[in-house]
């Protein structure tokens, strides 16, 4: 420990060289911060060319420390020493990251089978929803009953941007209740919060609504005569324009999240709370101009009768998740806020896409009858649960669940899921302010296999971009995303994110039937590329003495280009898994998001059973197995044209598998003919 003399007082200091990963982003900010306070000390971090006060999220996260650089970390006061020594420890840690163990699963997800709500085979019966003006697109089968509830963040009341000499004081204090009434609700709910990632972007939210110099900032320009409001949405802005000229893979989430606080003090100033769909009542159809993965990830939907939308797609991620939870579901209906903004009761065929505001008498009865008819046929698909179907000529297929995480668990296996049949991993990254490092995966991964010992589990490699973008991943913005730089693409570009996650795949391959799949594949080099790269992992592991196992890696086929040259990528992949919602969305050329295009976007057109057809032999000629995990494996007559084609695995959301359970015993693959589809 050197010893410098500046001004009056000496300031203890020391170098310290940053291996946190990723450098001093969000997370090893909180960090920092945490241990500064527990000292009296003043401390400080400085690079060559600024200094930041330990204590200030902003200032650190705007002296732009990346991983590998040498800083100088100084203290003066009584216990400077022990500050210093204490963060520059933290800081030249490998491993500093503090790990959250993997949340714990809620009691259970399963949708609530409340009276209200129903699923309801599609176009197995008329729709007790008539006579409405409002048709959406289907996303999630089901009736439910129930009053809406509008699910639109508060909007900000314009207020004018100057203010008389005499209403400075009043406003400063104002603009300080907004800031501390923030960071300690974002505090209390990052401890209530049973997702670790949620909690995480809390805390670092907390921290920025904390921060010294933002609150002084916002004090001065008070002073200066403009409005609290005025100076909290300029301070924001202009602090996020500064993070987002830092040369950071990290740095564009930071600026939204300079954004995010920024709105979310705004709103405190004017007395208004954000929404999560945690406040939305039990019981009540949630309506909203558009819902992302990210509103919903992480969030538990089966308190929710149904869900209504003015945006999105029955392909999307949105749409996906709600199925998971079995919610009725309904998007792609324009002005439906609007038009159901006062309702009493709104009434939702998720099936056919009919919304149908204070129905009338007859449809009400209708709908009671509906949701009572559907109850006993939940009751009849529990005996499915422990079923192994076998088809009626003795073709035995294997149901297996799609899942999101560990969050998922529980409900796949009370359902009766015979394995795991893609787990997207993108979720684990998506809504993260960091990205999971290989530990966490690690844990997870392993969580996953243990609970599925006797059967396979496949997990899918990151599938970034297209619809599911990344805040901590840095993405170029593209023009066309669906075509640009997604899944395995982004993956091999990427390798520094790409390998911890395959170092994480090989370790857990030790604790379970694991298999590996890449998403997006369109050529062999795709596969022989990570192949070459799992070989290196390999290697690195057994270097490092850490154990790890084999595990089989298959492909998804999602694009024309794996159909086309499907029997050259069975000879590279140990099994093929049809994705068919991105299939579709490529064979069709018809996004898989946008409404406007849904009935191009649909699985059964002749072209893309044509796809899987070729598919399927080829991977017959290889002999290799081939499955089907997107969303038409749960329709009733798709997922028999795909087992008559040869598929032996359908994989679906935990919600739909005792259904699929009994569709699948009542087929004989001999009997389907082309005209069923
Ligand atoms: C698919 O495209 O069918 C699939 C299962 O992948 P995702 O929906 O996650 O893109
Ligand atoms: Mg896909």
């Amino acid at each position: 420990m050197g010893k410098s003399e500046t001004a009056a007082q000496a300031w203890l200091e020391r170098k310290a060289s940053v291996r946190v990963s990723g450098g001093l982003h969000a997370r090893p900010i909180s960090e920092v911060i945490r241990i500064a306070k527990g000292y009296d000390a003043e401390v400080e971090l400085a690079t060559g060319v600024q200094q930041a006060s330990a204590r200030s999220s902003l200032k650190l996260l705007l002296l732009g420390v990346k991983e590998g650089d040498i800083i100088t970390v100084r203290g003066r006061g009584d216990d400077a020493g022990l500050a210093v020594d204490a963060i520059s420890a933290f800081l030249e840690r490998k491993d500093t990251e503090t790990h959250s163990p993997p949340a714990a699963p809620p009691a259970s997800q399963a949708p609530a089978p409340t009276p209200e709500t129903a699923s309801r085979k599609a176009d197995t019966a008329p729709s007790p929803v008539v006579g409405t003006p409002l048709t959406g697109v289907p996303v999630c089968a089901g009736v439910a009953l129930g009053s809406p509830f509008v699910f639109q963040q508060p909007k900000i009341d314009p207020e004018p941007a100057q203010i008389a000499p005499d209403s400075i004081a009043r406003e400063q204090a104002r603009a300080r209740a907004a800031l501390n009434a923030v960071s300690q609700r974002l505090r209390e709910a990052a401890q209530t919060k049973a997702n670790p990632s949620s909690a995480m972007v809390m805390e670092a939210l907390a921290d920025l609504s904390a921060d010294e110099d933002w609150a002084e900032a916002i004090q001065s320009m008070i002073a200066e005569g403009n409005s609290a409001l005025a100076a909290v949405d300029a301070t924001a802005e202009s602090t996020a324009r500064q993070i987002e000229t830092l040369e950071s893979d990290y740095a564009r989430a930071r600026a939204e999240d300079m954004r995010a606080a920024g709105h979310l003090v705004a709103m405190a100033l004017q007395g208004k709370k954000p929404l999560s769909v945690g406040d939305v009542p039990a019981g009540a159809v949630l309506v909203a101009e558009e819902l992302t993965a990210a509103h919903m990830g992480g969030e538990d939907l089966s308190h929710l009768a149904a869900i209504v939308a003015e945006r999105g797609a029955s392909n999307g991620h949105a749409a996906i998740l709600a199925r998971s939870f079995g919610i009725p579901t309904v998007f792609g209906l324009p002005g439906v806020v609007n038009a159901i903004k006062k309702a009493r009761m709104v009434a939702v065929d998720g099936a056919t896409g009919a919304v149908m505001v204070d129905p009338d008498v007859e449809t009400n009865a209708r709908l009671r009858a509906a949701i009572s008819a559907a109850a006993e046929d939940r009751a009849e698909l529990e005996r499915f649960t422990t079923v192994k179907p076998v088809t009626r000529d003795g073709v035995s297929i294997i149901v297996a669940a799609n899942i999101g995480g560990v969050n998922d668990l529980d409900f796949a296996t009370e359902a009766g899921a015979m394995g795991v049949g893609l787990m997207r991993t993108e979720f684990l990254f998506i809504e993260r302010a960091e990205l999971p490092d290989e530990d966490e995966q690690y844990q997870v991964y392993r969580t996953v296999l243990e609970r599925f010992p006797d059967d396979d589990v496949i997990i899918r490699t990151l599938d970034i971009g297209g619809d599911k973008p990344c805040r901590a991943i840095d993405l170029q913005k593209e023009d066309n995303p669906f075509l640009g730089l997604r899944g395995i693409r982004l993956c091999l570009a990427k390798p520094e994110i790409f390998r911890p996650q395959l170092r994480a795949l090989l370790r857990a391959a030790c604790h379970g039937r694991l298999k590996v799949m890449l998403p997006m594949i369109a050529t062999v080099d795709e596969i022989s590329e990570t192949k070459a790269l799992i070989e290196s992992c390999e290697h690195e592991l057994e270097r490092e003495g850490k154990t790890y196992g084999p595990f089989e890696l298959g492909i998804m086929v999602e694009t024309p280009a794996a159909v086309f040259s499907a029997d050259a990528l069975a000879k590279e992949a140990a099994f093929f898994s049809l994705g068919t919602n991105d299939l579709t969305q490529y064979v069709m050329a018809a996004d898989r998001t946008n409404p406007a295009v849904a009935s191009l976007s649909r699985p059964e057109n002749p072209a893309v059973i044509e796809a899987v057809r070729l598919v399927c032999a080829a991977a017959a000629r290889a002999d290799i197995p081939v499955g089907v995990c997107g969303e038409a494996a749960a329709d009733p007559v798709l997922s028999a044209v795909f087992l008559q084609a040869g598929v032996r695995e359908l994989s679906v959301s935990a919600a739909a598998i005792r259904r699929v359970k009994r569709q699948v015993c009542a087929l004989e693959l001999r009997e389907t003919t082309e005209q069923d589809v």
